[in-house]
């Protein structure tokens, strides 16, 4: 592999300035990578090698003539494949969209190209974004660079562990209730998950609509900041999509954080945690001491409630967003039907997987008549509870840090036919897309087998620069950023 690849986005821009490499060399690197070691990791689902090669041409070109370069201007990028890259298909790993070539950009991809981020590929997930493993791709599984029998976590899984192999410096996923910041920790990188809002999802296949946000994966907290503030921004295409200006996230890193107050979450260091992450986390506590913060305890109450309100809500919300996938207008048609209620039928039966299948059952009898108010309201007003609970958190302390997940990463098929147990992987990280909070997963050490741990950093609404504040320093505290994956 090229030593190159190992490095961060920041280090690689500086090598393309200083003309150690060229912006398609660097590209045709990460395209060797991938081509050694794809085959054993299930990554990409596809690969766009002409729009990579065209985008860093123009980098070169803009080198060689002495202009500026935009932000990650020729960074390897895998963009998650539930996001639309003109002519590239996007598949969301679904059977029911597997010929589908996207006709238009999301908006991230637009904001990607326009700062000349070489996209080389479309990352596997779980179908439809909804899982915990990576298992539920319709195409093939992901494996743990860390350890290829164990998960890289899901959803978004192709995308962090492209970036733990070195196969691509960056990566967007999206998270609808911690499917960025579980694969980081899993995969021990950094995965942020933007406060509601702040990305525009125009082009994101809609999963779950009230918590679907997209998010930057990185090996160092500067290089999520720095991408986070490409993909950022008001989208008139996306009326949730906040109209305030774009930090320079990056600005902040290295503030003092003397006299922070980091509250650490009950409730998530107690049941079912694994001793090694306790430990790991209880070792973070001690380096926010030492970093001058200060350490208060938090309650979250209603944070027990959260998986039971989350699978109300986005399994109705995806009932609906998955309607439109019937057959008609675009994506797979059964070939033998004899009337249009049976095309409907076999369709949908022939091409969602299981997992997509409990879940529109589950969203479509939650929003029925007769179960509606007892189901669907009951979550709704729950939810507002929960982002109470975030509110008086707030008042006490400024950052909340718990594990990402209470366990590392587990063995491929271990969860996969106990829906349940998948379901509670989530404890951690739900509650920030209940509430609309930014949150990330950085690096925090490994457990006793070398699996990777993520320590978990909330902050409340739009207060991204405190949150990547926070977890640089706490990066830079430590070296188990700068540990590599042995594949
Ligand atoms: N694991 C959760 C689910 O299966 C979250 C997924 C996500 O954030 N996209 O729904």
């Amino acid at each position: 592999m090229n030593e190159l690849l190992k490095k961060s986005a920041t280090e690689q821009s500086k090598a393309l300035k200083n003309k150690e490499i060229s912006a398609v060399e660097l590209t045709n690197a990460a395209f060797a990578r991938i081509d050694e070691l794809d085959e054993k990791l299930g990554a990409f689902n596809s690969l766009t090698k002409e729009i990579a090669l065209n985008t860093a041409k123009k980098v070169d070109e803009k080198i060689a003539k002495g202009e500026e370069l935009p932000l990650l201007a020729g960074i390897p990028l895998a963009l998650k494949d539930n996001m639309n890259l003109k002519g590239s298909k996007t598949t969301a790993s679904s059977k029911i969209l597997e010929n589908f070539v996207s006709p238009f950009n999301a908006t991230i991809t637009e904001k990607l190209l326009g700062n000349l981020v070489p996209i080389v590929g479309k990352a596997n997930l779980d179908e439809f974004a909804m899982g915990s493993s990576n298992e539920n791709s319709a195409f093939k599984k992901v494996h743990n660079p860390w350890d290829l029998k164990k998960v890289p976590g899901g959803s978004s899984g192709g995308s962090a562990a492209s970036v733990a192999a070195c196969e691509a410096t960056l990566a967007l996923g999206s998270d609808t209730g911690g499917s960025i910041r579980l694969p980081a920790s899993f995969c021990g990188i950094v995965g942020m998950k933007p406060t509601y809002g702040r990305v525009s999802r125009y082009g994101l296949i809609a999963f779950a609509s009230s918590l679907d946000q997209i998010g930057p994966f990185a090996r160092t907290v500067e290089d999520a900041a720095n991408l986070l503030e490409v993909i950022s921004g008001h989208d008139p295409k996306d009326s949730t999509s906040l109209n305030l200006p774009v930090e320079h996230y990056a600005a902040n890193l290295n503030n003092d954080i003397k006299g922070m107050k980091v509250g650490v979450i009950k409730e998530l260091m107690t049941e079912g945690l694994s001793e090694d992450v306790q430990k790991a986390v209880e070792r973070a506590i001690e380096d926010y001491k030492k970093l001058g913060a200060e350490i208060v305890e938090i309650s979250l109450p209603n944070l027990k409630h959260s998986i039971g309100i989350y699978y109300i809500l986005a399994t109705a919300e995806c009932s609906s967003n998955l309607a439109r996938f019937d057959g008609v207008k675009y994506g797979y048609r059964t070939p033998d039907a004899k009337n249009l209620m049976e095309m409907y039928t076999k369709t949908r039966a022939e091409g969602f997987g299981p997992e997509v299948k409990r879940r529109i059952m589950l969203g479509t009898y939650a929003l029925s008549s007769g179960y509606y108010d007892a189901y669907y309201k009951k979550a709704q007003q729950m939810r507002a509870l929960v982002t109470q609970d975030f509110v008086e958190a707030f008042k006490k302390a400024d950052i909340l840090i718990s594990p990402t997940c209470p366990n590392t990463a587990f063995e491929l098929g271990a969860k996969a036919s106990d829906p349940l147990a998948m379901y509670l992987t989530d404890i951690a990280t739900i509650s920030a897309n209940l509430a609309g909070i930014p949150g990330l997963s950085v690096p925090a050490g490994f457990d006793k087998d070398g699996m990777p741990i993520g320590l978990q950093i909330l902050a409340p609404q739009l207060q991204e620069s405190r949150l990547f504040n926070a977890a640089h320093k706490f990066e830079r505290a430590n070296d188990y950023y700068l540990k590599l994956a042995n594949i």
